[in-house]
């Protein structure tokens, strides 16, 4: 993964640095990173239990990307599988009147993990910067302030036990537009066509500049992005698998101690 991660301040050039077509090691090895996937599930489900019993930490997934590029595949795909209980996914949009009347953190902390959870963010605090800063929903002098507000509130969190992993799933504008024409020419997939989806696509490099920036001045030390090459779901469901699994086998979890003396009690019932 470490090839995918973005340092603080890193100038970006998302379109010609990053391949969204890009497998990795794992070019023409598709079965292979498919079966490989179905135990990165099991694993994950694993994890995700002990996470829930030890009560200890939190994992926070933000998804962030253009329309199409696969956020609500990635969360079907990578957690599939996992028990419901102390996951979550909380989907941001146009924020409410009641939300606009506060800052754009407010609805965001409230749906942060709190101990023994996994939160997957579908898009994020990050549209404050993406989408207000294209449409011009806040003046620059607004926008540009919220970069360190951003990084301010993500170091709370991660000073208070929370793991941050940060993915931007990068597909390319051809392939936008394969999959909003597979869409349209898809009846189960005609309520996913979203005609604003078009007026997005159209500022399509206002976009990527407001990703460049973003993700630079926000990948922090302690909670750095990843580029995700996402033009093939299977390698940007490996991926990012693979990664999650790895962050937490590396918490070492544990079970909690269990009660003392579980033979007395096994008696006990055994002698009803
Ligand atoms: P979707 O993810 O396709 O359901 O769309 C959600 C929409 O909400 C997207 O068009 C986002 O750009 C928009 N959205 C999310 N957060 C904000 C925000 N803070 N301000 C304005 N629009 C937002
Ligand atoms: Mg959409």
């Amino acid at each position: 993964m470490d090839r995918y991660r973005i340092k603080l301040n890193q100038k970006l050039n998302l379109e010609k640095d990053f391949d969204p077509n890009d497998l990795g090691d794992w070019g023409g090895k598709k079965n292979e990173g498919v079966a490989k996937l179905a135990d990165l599930h099991l694993e994950l489900d694993q994890l995700q239990e002990v996470l829930y019993a030890e009560h200890k930490h939190k994992v926070l997934i933000v998804l962030q990307g253009m329309d199409t590029a696969g956020k609500d595949g990635t969360i079907r795909s990578v957690f599939d599988g996992v028990n419901p209980q102390g996951v979550n996914v909380s989907s941001f949009k146009v924020p409410t009147a009641i939300e606009m009347d506060h800052d754009f953190l407010w609805r965001v902390h409230d749906q942060v993990p709190g101990k023994g959870e996994l939160v997957i963010f579908n898009r994020s605090h990050y549209e404050q910067v993406l989408v207000v800063r294209v449409h011009n929903l806040e003046p620059e002098s607004d926008w540009r302030k919220h970069y360190q507000q951003i990084n301010d509130f993500e170091r709370l969190l991660t000073e208070t036990g929370t793991i941050i992993l940060k993915f931007f799933l990068h597909i390319d504008r051809d392939e936008q537009k394969n999959r909003l024409l597979e869409r349209l020419d898809t009846p189960e997939k005609h309520w996913k066509f979203n005609p604003a989806d078009l007026v997005e696509r159209n500022v399509w490099p206002e976009y990527i500049k407001a990703y460049q920036e973003a993700i630079s001045a926000t990948s922090t030390d302690y909670a750095p992005w990843y580029v995700i090459p996402s033009n093939h779901n299977w390698y940007r469901n490996l991926l990012i698998s693979n990664f999650v699994v790895d962050e937490l086998k590396k918490l070492n979890m544990q079970y909690p101690p269990e009660a003392e003396n579980l033979d007395q009690y096994r008696k006990q019932l055994e002698g009803e």
